[in-house]
């Protein structure tokens, strides 16, 4: 399987903590794979509604918060169709949750099976509209690929096989951040990578003395929904990242330094 590296929405401007990286713009980290059962889009980012008519369909203060660029040529169906793919070939989008900058792209692969954690639709259809779930990224009706959070163990975690997809593609459950928050495992041949969505937002959350990031963390403990799972997950991140190097490369969703080690 290839994978493909896409940030699919560049937001507010970051500094690093520690002299070394310059600073860059926060990202929605996004994978394109290419498997048997087509293309596979891990997360969407920001669709073509939300950057041509942002006020249709973002919430103004997360516009605010997150200061999107809202340029066309990121959205994912753009820089799909630059690596010479057709978008109806989406077969599969996976979210890690419904948070608009993790969906936003949806209605521009109708075509796709949308796999997500069944605890996260609920929340979502319940919930929406609010500052976080906003029902435009759903209007189209995708069809849902709901799952509960039960599997085999995958270096202590839980792993559910979704629908339809190889068994080197998994969710993998992250409570905390959301009702119903999963990271996404894919495996390259040689090792797994492990999209932790919002499970943590900055590489150095994982350090042996983990640090947070100053505008980063408003952001995730603003929006988390239970403290102690979220904290706990990020330990347990935190343990596999040491325990497991070898065998698993983690990353975050909004961290622009990560994306730039993985996407070159
Ligand atoms: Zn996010």
């Amino acid at each position: 399987m290839k994978i493909h590296h896409l940030n699919c929405g560049s937001m507010r401007r970051l500094d690093p903590t520690y002299q070394g990286p310059p600073s860059a713009p926060a990202v929605n980290h996004c994978l394109l794979v290419e498997t048997d059962s087509g293309l596979v889009l891990v997360e969407t980012g920001l669709g073509l509604d939300d950057v041509r008519h942002p006020a249709d369909t973002l919430d103004p203060s997360w516009v605010e918060m997150a200061a999107p660029v809202l340029r066309e040529d990121e959205t994912a169906i753009r820089q799909i169709e630059r690596k010479g793919f057709d978008p109806n070939d989406v077969r599969h989008v996976i979210v890690t949750h419904l948070d608009v900058d993790h969906c936003g792209g949806l209605p521009d692969f109708p075509q796709a099976a949308v796999h997500v954690l069944a605890a996260e639709l609920r929340a979502a259809v319940a919930e929406a509209p609010s500052r976080r779930y906003r029902p435009a990224h759903w209007a189209h009706g995708p069809q849902w690929r709901a799952y509960e959070s039960t599997g085999d163990d995958w270096f202590g975690f839980t792993a559910v096989q979704p629908a339809g997809l190889p068994e080197e593609i998994k969710l993998i459950p992250m409570s905390g951040h959301t009702a119903g928050h999963t990271g996404v495992a894919v495996h390259d041949g040689t090792r797994w990578l492990l999209h932790c969505g919002d499970a943590y937002y900055y590489h150095r959350e994982l350090d042996e003395s983990p640090e947070v990031h100053p505008i980063l963390d408003i952001v995730q403990t603003g929006a988390e929904v239970d403290h102690g799972k979220r904290v706990d997950t990020q330990s347990r991140l935190r343990m596999l990242a040491r325990d497991h190097a070898q065998d698993v490369t983690l990353f975050s969703a909004h961290d622009p330094w990560e994306f730039g080690r993985l996407a070159t």
